[in-house]
């Protein structure tokens, strides 16, 4: 990975919508952290570091290509988001790490966890995402109406809380949050 300073790079990281403190929030796929719209990173192994170091796993990260997440979809609960990165950043082939990151626009997986239609609310599903007791916060997922529990949430109310554009993902994009494999062309 080589140091550069570059003012803007844009990537592609995989969240949860969880509801923290009765308010929809995100959470880092990976760490388990809930993430701001406007966030600076910091080092939760080294007090001292700026991130991002060298041989360190801090920074906010990014893979470049959406495609590129599709092993790491813990369905269905994993959500597309798209970030700027800013600041101090180390550029990888395919992914980035960076000082600054801030949250443009979330894409939810659009098909019904339950039946498979066409998801219309955000909700929690009848079944728990099975780490609950790790991450005490439930993750949302999409459905449609009809399967749609006690709690949920349209796609305007997300955006609102959430303070970002949110919209359905593309088919494409939809399959990477499913998982499948596909083929991901060179890169
Ligand atoms: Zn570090
Ligand atoms: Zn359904």
């Amino acid at each position: 990975m080589a140091e550069v300073v570059t003012p803007f790079l844009f990537g592609w990281k995989l969240v949860e919508v969880v509801v923290h403190d009765d308010q929809l929030s995100l959470r880092s796929g990976t760490v388990g952290v809930i993430v701001d719209v406007d966030d600076e990173a910091r080092c939760f192994k080294h007090e001292q570091h700026h991130p991002p170091v060298a041989n360190c796993a801090c920074g906010f990260f990014a893979k470049a290509k959406s495609e590129s997440l599709v092993l790491y979809a813990h369905y269905p609960f994993s959500h597309l988001l798209e970030v700027e990165l800013s600041g101090r950043t180390k550029v990888g082939r395919d992914d980035i790490r960076a000082q600054y990151q801030r949250a443009l626009r979330l894409l939810l997986l659009p098909h019904c966890y339950r039946c498979g239609q066409t998801a219309t609310v955000l909700g929690e599903p009848a079944v728990r995402d099975g780490r609950g007791e790790v991450f005490p916060d439930p993750a949302l997922t999409s459905m449609c109406e009809e399967c749609a529990g006690a709690r949920w949430w349209l796609l305007d109310e997300v955006a609102t809380q959430l303070a970002m554009p949110v919209s359905w993902a593309l088919p494409s994009e939809g399959l990477v949050l499913h998982g499948v494999g596909m083929n991901l062309g060179d890169h």
